[in-house]
């Protein structure tokens, strides 16, 4: 790259309203090196979606050794139409609250619900496992309590006495069943011990039972599965549940004759929970820059979940702070001085990316207040909130299209021989130069935009995508930007079928979902 690179942002994300032409040519050489670092091509995105597919196949046959994805039948058999009825508690554990609720599924696609978070706090996410549990069982006796809930007022299908519960736990977990499931290892921040190898349900029932709290833990599910039930009972074409927030992960609806680790399958379809955040661990083919190798090393679990953290809400502030030292050390920025607050590991939010990436102003004050208020950095020039915003955009953008390849990866598997969506016909390209099939080009080679109702016309039924997190829901241009990225792997027909939807509160209708399903022990098979 030539010295007199002056880098600017993509075209279609260009909110800086002016070129950056006050900055020195050595600030435009590294940061221009930092953009093309930064940047994933659409043919990185192919070789990455071909490696995923990959790997999720591995998966699917059950050889572990080739694969990082662990492909994890979930015993969650079809999918919820909206016509469900009855009320369940659901338990949430995944981030830096519990959430209790309780749901009232009402039929027609419509649920209430009620909800308590309560902290988890640094220490319990360190402590000894039973001591989170007693926790967890304390909180859901809290909520029964102040919301006055017992078995008489909750409408129960199945006619049982005791509180039927679902419970989110959105960490890596084996399924043996809908209601029981071992601890491969914790993420995202925590290290109970005594929890590893266990079975998660058994542990809960336990505390709840030590502390005469009359409940019964009827489905695990993970966040993904509980999104995708939950995004169904709207949606009910809902073919995959994502999660882009502490952390990241999918699920999705396999045919049961691709799951290859099922002898005797007895239904024809079934969610894997994909546990893609740990896609490619060993960096083989994600782009990883020193940053964040960086910081794997300083993370809790240095060498797992590494594509989780060039993606979740976790790491981009901290990922961003690694770069803006960088360049400070330089003297690239803010003349060369930092403060104890951005020297501080974990300082740097990711919600701060989406506050500088929304200052759209010329003068980037409301960059400044953020620099000041919450980081300490009270020198500052306009120059130094440009390429502060610069980095966010860099990796915020990344994030996005990793996302996007993840997301086009499953779809693609979705619509192999295989897979669920087979057979479909759906106009989406299936590999790298591919023309997508039916898509419609004029005489100029551009693309003529066919509406979704064209699609239904055709017989095509859109391909739900049922999202949930704090990165998808509030980042700026996150969804843009992931559509983008969807568009260059799948087709000019991308935007006609694949709908990108928020499922918010999936964690706890999909739980109750979960809950419904297992105690009816009905099998909801299409
Ligand atoms: P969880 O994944 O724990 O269920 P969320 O979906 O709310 O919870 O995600 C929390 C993560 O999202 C945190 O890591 C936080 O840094 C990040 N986050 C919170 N607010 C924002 C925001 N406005 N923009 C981007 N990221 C955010
Ligand atoms: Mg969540």
């Amino acid at each position: 790259m030539s010295a007199s690179f002056t880098p600017t942002p993509t075209p279609t994300h260009t909110h800086t309203n002016k070129p950056h032409s006050r900055w020195s040519d050595k600030q435009s050489k590294v940061l221009g090196d930092l953009a093309e670092e930064f940047s994933v091509s659409t043919s990185q995105l192919e070789r990455l979606t071909t490696a995923f597919i990959d790997q999720m196949q591995a998966g699917l046959a059950g050889d572990q050794k080739s694969t990082d994805l662990a492909m994890i039948p979930t015993f969650v058999s079809g999918r919820p139409d909206g016509h469900e009825r009855g009320s369940y508690l659901a338990l949430d554990l995944g981030g830096t609250n519990l959430r209790v609720c309780l749901i009232a599924l009402k039929g027609n696609n419509d649920f209430e619900s009620h909800s308590k978070a309560f902290k988890v706090s640094d220490h319990l996410q360190e402590a000894h496992i039973s001591e989170l549990m007693d926790f967890i069982a304390i909180s859901i006796r809290d909520f029964i309590t102040s919301e006055h809930i017992s078995s008489k007022i909750v409408e129960h299908p199945s006619g049982s006495e005791t509180l039927e519960l679902g419970f989110t736990f959105s960490f890596p977990v084996t399924q043996t069943a809908i209601d029981a499931g071992m601890l491969l290892r914790w993420t995202k921040g925590f290290s109970c011990p005594g929890a590893v190898g266990n079975d998660i349900v058994q542990l809960l029932q336990e505390a709840l039972n030590r502390n005469e709290v009359n409940v019964h833990v009827a489905a695990l599910v993970n966040d993904t599965v509980g999104t995708l039930l939950a995004h169904s009972y709207k949606h009910p074409n809902t073919f995959i549940g994502a999660i882009f927030g502490t952390g990241t992960n999918g699920a999705y609806v396999e045919d049961t004759r691709g799951i290859k680790t099922m002898t005797t399958p007895t239904t024809e379809e079934m969610i894997i929970n994909i546990e893609w955040g740990n896609y490619d661990k060993d960096k083989r083919f994600l782009p990883v820059t020193i940053f964040d190798n960086k910081l794997d090393r300083e993370s809790i679990n240095p060498g797992v979940h590494v594509f989780e953290k060039m993606i979740s809400g976790m790491y981009l502030g901290e990922i961003t702070r690694n770069i803006l030292l960088h360049l400070i050390d330089q003297r690239l920025l803010f003349d060369g001085t930092s403060s104890a607050k951005l020297n501080q590991h974990w300082s740097f939010e990711t919600k701060y990316m989406s506050q500088i990436e929304s200052d759209t102003s010329v003068t980037l004050i409301p960059i400044a207040q953020i620099l000041e208020q919450d980081l300490g950095i009270y020198l500052n020039t306009q120059v130094d909130r440009e390429i502060v915003k610069f980095v966010c955009q860099l990796v915020g953008k990344r994030a996005a299209r990793l996302s996007a390849m993840a997301t086009a990866a499953v779809i693609r598997r979705g619509l192999s021989v295989e897979g669920r969506l087979a057979g479909h016909g759906y106009p989406l390209k299936l590999s790298q130069g591919d023309h997508a099939i039916g898509s419609n080009v004029n005489k100029n080679g551009t693309n003529v935009h066919e509406s979704t109702d064209s699609v239904v016309n055709q017989g095509l039924q859109p391909i739900h995508v049922g999202i949930d997190g704090s990165v998808f829901e509030h980042y700026p241009h996150f969804e843009e930007r992931m559509v983008e990225g969807l568009t260059e792997l799948l087709g000019p027909r991308t935007k006609d079928i694949v709908v990108l939807g928020i499922a918010r509160d999936g964690s706890g209708v999909g739980a109750a979902l979960a809950a419904l399903i297992a105690t009816k022990n009905v099998v909801y098979s299409r």
